[in-house]
């Protein structure tokens, strides 16, 4: 399908699945704009990067996604928006008792108030544009939960049920939105827990990632980038115009578990 003339504004896409997602909406037609807190040359040349090989017009735009008013600065910079993609995310691990609140607040902040922020600033575009989607993603984390993860759990169970929320306040317009579920994707996010595990546990990388990573991923696979770009203009198609309201697991069986 094809998405030319939409832009979609996708945050944290620097890096990992944004960037990913980023690269098969502009493969798919679309002008994108690309989103993280730095604002160094090789995050606009990212942007240049995705222009040069899919001819649409890919920008770049810092934003620190913890902040309320930069969230909606973000949208508003973009200057249209009719394909919200609420990426941007970090992880911290401990006991709930030992989390640190500077760390609760920042995942809360990052993971699940940005999505507030930039969908209250989008939904004015999409309407006044006549059509939108909102794709959050969420995580298997949003659906189920682990030990030590209480608050990016908190706060992607939290993007879930915002996104149930923005699709009834929507649902009689061409609007939608939904959350994309991943399992386990192999990006930064992922890659920087390797080492301690390894050690934690006394394993090589190989094992660390079919025992520990994938335990609860029957199919012992990543999910890829590209598959949840691919999850993702399917939403923006026709054929996902009555999708709202709902989570796609892109897991290989975790929640089935
Ligand atoms: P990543 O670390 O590669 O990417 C995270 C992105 O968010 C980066 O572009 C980073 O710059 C950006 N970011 C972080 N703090 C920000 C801030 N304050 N303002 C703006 N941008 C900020 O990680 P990823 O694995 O690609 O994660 C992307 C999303 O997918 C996250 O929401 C994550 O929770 C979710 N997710 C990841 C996995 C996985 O296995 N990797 C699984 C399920 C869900």
């Amino acid at each position: 399908m094809s998405l030319k003339g939409k832009t979609a504004v996708i945050t944290g896409s620097n890096s990992g699945i944004g960037l990913g997602i980023a690269r098969e909406l502009a493969r798919a037609g679309a002008d994108v704009v690309l989103n993280s807190f730095t604002d160094t040359e090789a995050d606009h040349a990212l942007a240049a990067a995705i222009s040069k090989e899919t001819g649409t017009t890919a920008r770049y735009i810092k934003a620190d996604m913890s902040k309320g008013t930069e969230c909606r600065d973000l949208i508003a910079q973009a200057g249209r928006c009719d394909i919200l993609v609420n990426n941007a995310g970090i992880q911290f691990v401990a006991p709930i008792d030992e989390f640190p609140v500077d760390k609760w607040d920042a995942i809360i902040a990052i993971n699940m108030t940005s999505v507030f922020h930039t969908t209250a600033a989008a939904l004015p575009m999409m309407r006044a544009a006549g059509w939108g989607r909102v794709v959050n993603i969420a995580s298997a984390h949003g659906l189920t939960a682990s030990p030590f993860k209480a608050a990016y759990i908190a706060a992607k169970h939290g993007v879930v049920g915002m996104s149930k929320t923005v699709a009834l306040e929507t649902a009689e317009e061409p609007i939608t939105c939904n959350a994309i579920c991943p399992g386990y994707v192999l990006t930064p996010l992922v890659e920087e827990q390797i080492p301690n595990t390894m050690k934690e546990y006394g394993m090589e990388r190989e094992e660390v990632i079919r025992n520990v990573l994938l335990a609860r991923q029957p199919s012992k696979e990543f999910a890829t980038t590209e598959q949840l770009g691919g999850t993702t203009i399917f939403l923006c198609s026709d054929a996902a115009a009555q999708i709202t309201g709902t989570t796609i697991s892109v897991d290989g069986g975790w929640t089935a578990l």
